[in-house]
């Protein structure tokens, strides 16, 4: 192939540091395939001008990625305090549940208000409450309806809208909050292509949020976020409910022990790529690099392990919203992929239970691909299903060339592991047509040339009936 054809794909948090057209275009020529825009720091506005300017900058260079607009879910956040409070060890303080007070209360505890008002049915005594990502540690000493009174176990600063987390405990807020609901809305208006969802705790979370689409005329898909011991609990079912998931190193790494991280990320993307569903591997994977022009050597372990692992895609977040060099993070994982994919592998998924006959089908036009020197696959697909099940295959070094004629699908895809996506009118009397289009499209774009051969997935015509078939062609 004269193209070079990225199996894993990168997904990057769009901010201050990479909003620039110039940017944006150095990102794409880099190969990102997906913007991810975080709507905890997003106002609508820039949300909008963001996504019309990728949407931009990405056609103009043909090479379109898809948009992932990211919702805060139900997430626990302090009120506003006058000045930054230092707490110290040992020392008491009350959470006061949107009472609008903060300072001092009678006997002299400092406060702050919280934006959850169940906190005080939800927390007991003995139950852990972390600030900003964990940085403060308090342990609840005592509740009543007013305040969650805590003793600060490990100090640190208290400064305007902290980050809370409580692990273990089940929160009691709407899975889509009445914020995400407003976010969502300029996610349709601008069509974006993905929500991911923060904090889905059980499968229901998702239905609701698929109810919403659904019924404001959006076919984009969903992300699970899995962030607490209650989504891993549910995972399973969380998966099934779910277009694809996210595994948030960020907050799980602070709602579970740390040293379950690994074991838990290697059940998710295993279970995802059982049931046909992309993952991601979200958070930390360059963080030095917000900084610094190159990565740690645990870092480039961390994304070839996500790579070896088989992942559909890794995130980066702070490396390109605010860090210093977001297109050497990018061109570092380009690197790392690339050695990793050319380690020997399995040729493909044998130990995915496929009960379709289409499916099987698909597996043996891998096994083909696999047997040849350069070949690639070519699908033609109105649902998405023949791009999924093949890329759940993982058939290593085998391109996977999708064309369809629905746009809405053709940046879906785009998050698919292996899976390239083209938009392409299809000439459904003609199938013959549609595949030599595809050919030209493959040739001209660089991603193939004459000698070439490919596996052909496509429907032909026999005695007026539409058959699957599996062909091998050779480009001339
Ligand atoms: C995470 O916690 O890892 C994560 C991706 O979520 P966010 O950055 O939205 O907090």
């Amino acid at each position: 192939m004269s193209r070079k054809h990225r199996f894993t794909k990168i997904i990057f948090t769009i901010g201050p540091a990479t909003e620039s057209e110039e940017t944006l275009a150095e990102l794409i020529k880099n190969g990102v395939d997906v913007c991810r825009i975080n709507m905890a720091h997003a106002d609508h506005a820039w949300t909008r001008k963001v996504i019309q300017r990728v949407r931009k900058v990405s056609q103009g260079m043909k090479r379109e990625i898809a948009i992932m607009m990211d919702v805060k879910g139900p997430e626990i956040r302090t009120g506003d305090v006058t000045e930054t409070i230092e707490l110290e060890i040992g020392e008491y303080f009350d959470f006061t549940i949107d009472k609008g007070i903060g300072g001092r209360g009678p006997d002299g505890v400092q406060r702050v208000d919280v934006n959850y008002p169940g906190l005080a049915n939800t927390l007991k005594e003995g139950d852990t409450v972390l600030v900003d990502n964990g940085l403060v540690r308090m342990l609840v000493e005592d509740v009543t309806p007013e305040r969650v009174r805590c003793k600060v176990l490990i100090p640190g600063p208290m400064g305007n809208r902290r980050h809370i987390n409580l692990p273990g405990v089940r929160v009691d807020l709407p899975a889509l909050t009445e914020k995400d609901k407003r976010d969502v809305q300029v996610g349709i208006a601008e069509g974006v292509d993905f929500y991911a969802l923060s904090f889905v705790r059980e499968p229901a979370d998702l239905d609701e949020f698929h109810d919403y689409l659904d019924d404001h005329g959006s076919s984009a898909k969903i992300i699970a976020k899995i962030e607490d011991q209650q989504a891993i609990t549910n995972l399973d079912g969380i998966i099934a409910a779910s277009d694809g998931l996210m595994v948030a190193r960020g907050d799980l790494g602070i709602e579970c022990p740390f040293e379950d991280l690994p074991i838990i990320q290697r059940r998710a993307v295993e279970t995802c790529i059982q049931n046909g569903k992309p993952v991601i591997i979200a958070t930390h994977m360059l963080e030095s690099m917000i900084n610094s022009p190159l990565p740690t050597r645990a870092e480039v372990t961390d994304v070839s392990n996500a790579i070896r692992e088989q992942a559909d895609c890794v995130m980066l977040s702070g490396e390109t919203t605010v860090g210093k060099y977001p297109i050497a993070c990018v061109e570092t994982i380009n690197r790392i992929a690339d050695r990793m994919e050319a380690e020997p592998f399995p040729t493909l998924r044998k130990d995915l239970v496929l009960k379709k006959p289409k499916s099987k089908m698909l597996r043996s036009a891998a096994y083909l691909a696999s047997e040849l020197d350069n070949a690639g696959i070519v699908i033609f697909t109105r649902s998405g299903f023949l791009a999924q099940m093949l890329s759940s295959l993982r058939p290593t070094k085998v391109p996977l060339y999708a064309f369809t004629d629905n746009r809405a699908l053709f940046r879906q895809m785009v998050l698919l592991w292996g899976v390239e996506p083209f938009f392409m009118e299809f000439h459904d009397e003609e199938p013959e047509q549609t595949v030599q289009n595809a050919f030209d499209f493959l040739k001209n774009c660089g991603w193939a040339k004459a000698g070439d051969h490919m596996v052909v997935v496509s429907n032909v015509i026999a005695k007026e009936k539409i058959i699957d078939t599996i062909q091998l062609r050779q480009l001339s």
